[in-house]
């Protein structure tokens, strides 16, 4: 096995290992974050059976984009996404935006839709910190019953959030249950991804009821 293979089993290895200590029945979804490496790096991974990988920003991800495009690469974009660079992440057709923080920016996304409808979540920041965007978790089922009902060219399909960030555990345990408590009751209106879960945190993350991990250094050294 080489380095590539090791680290991408390692991590599915403790993915299963944290879902059968979980009381939560999910199909968990691995994303691939690839945000600090070159495309080069994309391609092995995709090699060995990646087929996900995120990007946080519209530029890294549009270089990537353009010198894989013979590859069939879902791409998820995952950060802080500013009104000028909307129109160009479109055009890219990313499988899944999971940074959709305001209602305002949905409204932004919905008015540039053209070609398709794209997949989009809320992030929820449950962990209530200055550093973070995303919606309140107490405003959070209203925003996205608002973006539901208003934003017909979007299809909102569910949660995103980023784990309190601290060492303790019980913090970060908190914050997740937090979204999960909001994805669950979201449910009822279409709500099927909960993307929770980082290389520090993944496997809490499982526990918690998270289905869309985005990982990126435990995979990319
Ligand atoms: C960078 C990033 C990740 C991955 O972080 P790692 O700690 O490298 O696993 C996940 N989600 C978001 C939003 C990120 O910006």
């Amino acid at each position: 096995m080489n380095a590539y293979e090791n680290r991408l089993s390692l991590v599915k290895n403790e993915i299963l290992e944290a879902k059968n200590t979980s009381t939560f029945n999910e199909i968990i979804k691995l994303i691939a974050v690839s945000k600090m490496v070159e495309y080069g790096e994309v391609k092995k991974l995709f090699e060995i059976g990646q087929v996900a990988f995120g990007e946080n920003r519209v530029q890294s991800l549009k270089e990537k984009y353009d010198n894989l495009k013979n590859f069939k690469i879902e791409w998820h974009f995952i950060g802080r996404l500013q009104k000028n660079k909307i129109n160009q992440l479109l055009s890219m057709r990313p499988t899944l935006i999971h940074s959709c923080d305001s209602l305002n920016l949905a409204k932004e996304i919905d008015q540039r839709v053209s070609t398709f409808k794209p997949d989009v979540l809320l992030q929820i920041n449950s962990a209530k910190e200055g550093t973070k965007t995303g919606v309140m978790p107490e405003i959070a089922i209203d925003t996205y019953q608002e973006i539901k009902s208003t934003c017909k060219n979007i299809n909102l399909c569910g949660v995103m959030s980023i784990g309190a960030h601290t060492d303790d555990e019980r913090i970060i345990q908190k914050s997740f249950e937090t979204t999960r408590e909001i994805f669950d009751i979201l449910k009822k209106d279409g709500a099927k991804y909960c993307s929770i879960g980082m290389s520090s945190d993944y496997k809490l993350a499982v526990k918690c009821g998270s289905n869309m991990l985005r990982v990126g250094s435990a995979l990319f050294k």
